[in-house]
């Protein structure tokens, strides 16, 4: 009988800590600034990523200290993935909780880093930061609806990844 995963096998609660870290497919969707439609609640992307994130790499330029510098940065546990709906689509923690699979494109799946970026999920190099801003209500002009789409089910195939 085929050995199934982890992620297929194990309820989030259930996962060591390393797998947790390891369902983060590194797509830096959640860096970026978002606002809340205060009539409709809807979520509004923009392309514009925290200030300590790093564009290039796609990822936190320091994720072990980042509480000291962006305190409202949100440590995602099993416990509040439920009440985190700005969350994207396709993130991993997201689609687990939902009872969805990974998509093809999972670098757990593909064994690659870089296939979530040829997925054309990522953000890497799309992004300016909130630190160039004279202020946080200027990322309005910079809304991402197309980046911040959910792509998860693109490629059911996985052709590209
Ligand atoms: S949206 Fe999810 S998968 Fe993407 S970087 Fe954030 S935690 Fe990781
Ligand atoms: S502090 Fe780091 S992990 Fe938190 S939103 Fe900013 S870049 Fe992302």
């Amino acid at each position: 009988m085929p050995h199934k995963p982890f992620w297929e096998v194990k309820a989030l609660h259930q996962m060591t800590v390393r797998e947790w870290e390891s369902l983060c497919d590194g797509c830096g969707l959640c860096c970026l600034i978002r606002f809340e439609d205060e009539v409709s609640g809807e979520i509004i992307p923009t392309r514009v990523h925290c200030k300590l994130f790093d564009s290039a790499a796609c990822r936190c330029s320091d994720y072990a200290n980042r509480r000291a510098h962006v305190p409202d940065c949100i440590k995602l546990t099993p416990y509040n993935i439920e009440g985190l709906q700005w969350m994207p689509p396709s993130c991993a923690y997201r689609r687990l909780h939902e009872g969805k699979p990974l998509p093809q494109w999972h670098p757990l799946i593909t064994g690659d880093p870089e296939s979530v970026h040829r997925a054309g999920v990522s953000v890497r190099n799309q992004t300016i930061s909130e630190a160039v801003l004279e202020d946080e209500d200027d990322a309005l002009d910079f809304t991402a609806w197309d980046l911040a789409r959910d792509k998860s089910e693109d490629d059911p195939e996985g052709g590209d990844a």
